[in-house]
């Protein structure tokens, strides 16, 4: 059976909401030459732009460091400097790490959305990290003063403190309410119900990564430069700075 991913769970108000949680039990239930396969996890495996949670695994009379966490059909790999020795663990990830990381994917989102819309330029990659990040737009050719004003009305945005919320959703009924179409086509069609992450009334995308409860908590939006990366591709380079 997959790997139970909690942090995908819907947000209903529960406490800790699961793009918060820290910390959970789980069985393993593969073993590999450096990996384990849980039953249940928090870890988010690399992807989608979004860089891998790393953290601990914790037993009884020893603990394993988390390096790096991948996906397969399904299945997320722990990759440990020490295999457990215990059939139960208790997880916990590296919460520093993994809340930059949501920071810069709520605040990925939101100058994606703004730009879509004010340039119709679209997003064709992204990369996040947890010190700055990088988004690239296509067609796009932005000067100083654009910038200027993406920076601006993203901050402007934030300053609307707008809930998010994460829900699942027909992929008919994502399709004739998604501004960017071209972001649904990436997205195998096998995949009938999509999880939804809405920024208030500011953008709706699917994505699978983790996010935000709140847009505030995103702080300062700092474009560092733009580069031009040929094919009226610009990229965007930038940090966020605290509130
Ligand atoms: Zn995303």
């Amino acid at each position: 059976m997959a790997t139970r991913v909690l942090y995908m769970e819907e947000r209903r108000g529960q406490d800790p909401d699961p793009n918060y949680a820290r910390e959970f039990d789980a069985r393993i239930v593969e073993r590999g030459p450096d990996f384990v396969v849980l039953d249940q996890t928090l870890f988010y495996a690399e992807g989608g732009g979004q860089p891998d949670d790393t953290g601990s695994l914790r037993w009884t009379d020893g603990e394993a460091r988390v390096l790096r966490v991948t996906k397969e059909k399904g299945f997320v790999k722990h990759h440990v400097d020490r295999m457990p020795n215990a059939d139960s663990v208790h997880g916990v990830i590296d919460w520093n790490r993994r809340y930059k990381h949501m920071r810069m994917h709520t605040s990925q989102h939101l100058m994606s959305g703004l730009v879509f819309r004010k340039y119709a330029a679209r997003t064709v990659g992204n990369q996040i990290h947890m010190d700055y990040s990088r988004v690239d737009f296509q067609p796009a050719n932005f000067t100083t003063d654009d910038l200027k004003r993406i920076e601006d009305e993203c901050n402007g945005v934030v300053a609307s403190a707008q809930d998010v919320r994460i829900f699942e959703e027909d992929r008919v009924v994502v399709q004739n309410k998604i501004e960017d179409r071209a972001l649904l086509d990436l997205i195998p069609q096998s995949v009938r119900r999509l999880r939804i992450i809405q920024i208030g009334t500011a953008d709706y995308c699917p994505c699978g990564g983790t996010h935000l409860k709140n847009i505030s908590e995103i702080g300062r939006v700092r474009i560092l430069e733009k580069r031009s990366k040929g094919k009226e591709t610009d990229r965007v380079v930038y940090e966020l700075l605290p509130a």
